[in-house]
């Protein structure tokens, strides 16, 4: 067997914090005591949340870690071309469709149909709580799809998943951790529990779910091992691995970190930022020590 490879994909949208500081030290303990590789790879599509003083601090967090990785970064902003090839192949078997629709209009059109069917509860939301997205998009007439087209109006693009799924089948996936309720073990993907997924954005031509199949295959990614807040999002990776013909690697979904108060950490809380630790004369071990690692 060649040795795996593991990574870790920060955003550059923020501040690492302890959070963080568990996942990247798991995967990078796991390839040392697996002889395997670690990555770090900077997933930066979002031009309007990703700055290069974050980038920076990714680096440097992570060396004052100890943590060392293989050069050069991927970073997914200078790769935007990988993420346009899969959509138009995904596009070209019509599994692909633009969605017009600004949020608001979106937001609208739900509440116009919750209006409409009053007695069948609530709007269904996916994994994320985002509300569903409705469809309208997908029962427009080919000529009025043209002149939305031709008006030069912004678009996303979106995955038809009834029809991917059709194409498919069921899927599963190897799961070493576990999900927010224990799965573990072989878990069956629930792709249709996301509905039409963005995977183009209108500002950038790709998206989370579309570049990190795409990336964790580019670079040959065996193990992959992050936080359990993206356990469901993996039945998304599985459909569009298997889509697209590409491998799938084994999953382990970690614990988080919580606050005090019990909610995940966020970029913003500043009392557990690598950062402010640091400044308070934290050191490496104490980070080791904090996160619950050996
Ligand atoms: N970039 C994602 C994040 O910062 C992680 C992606 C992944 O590990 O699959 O939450």
């Amino acid at each position: 067997m060649p040795p795996p490879v593991f990574r870790f994909a920060p955003s550059p949208n923020g501040y690492l914090h302890l959070g963080h500081a568990y996942s990247a030290l798991l995967n990078f303990d796991l390839a040392h005591q697996t002889g395997g590789s670690f990555l770090l790879r900077i997933e930066d599509i979002d031009a309007t949340r990703c700055k290069p003083e974050f980038e920076a601090a990714i680096y440097e967090d992570l060396a004052w870690l100890g943590i060392t990785w293989e050069e050069p970064v991927r970073r997914q902003s200078r790769h935007l071309s990988n993420y346009r090839d899969a959509v138009e192949k995904l596009s070209a078997r019509g599994l692909v469709y633009p969605s017009f629709e600004s949020r608001a209009e979106i937001a609208k059109e739900i509440e116009r149909l919750v209006t409409q069917r009053e007695a069948d509860g609530p709007w269904p939301r996916d994994p994320d709580g985002a509300p569903f997205y409705p469809g309208a998009a997908k029962l427009l007439s080919s000529g009025q799809r043209a002149a939305f087209l031709e008006s030069g109006a912004p678009y996303a693009l979106r995955l038809d998943m009834a029809a991917a799924c059709a194409e498919t089948g069921d899927l599963v996936w190897v799961e070493r951790g576990q999900g927010p309720d224990g799965e573990t073990g072989t878990v069956v993907a629930r792709p249709q529990a996301w509905g039409d997924v963005i995977l183009a954005r209108k500002e950038t031509p790709t998206s989370y779910h579309l570049s990190v199949v795409i990336d964790d295959a580019l670079q040959g990614v065996t193990d992959v091992v992050r936080g359990q807040d993206l356990f469901w999002s993996t039945s998304v990776h599985r459909l569009l691995q298997q889509l697209l013909g590409l491998p799938a690697p084994i999953y382990r979904h970690h614990r988080l970190m919580l606050d005090a108060a019990g909610q995940k950490l966020s970029k913003s809380t500043d009392a557990t930022g690598l950062r402010e630790l640091r400044a308070e004369g934290a050191t490496p071990a104490d980070i080791r020590r904090l996160v619950g690692l050996p």
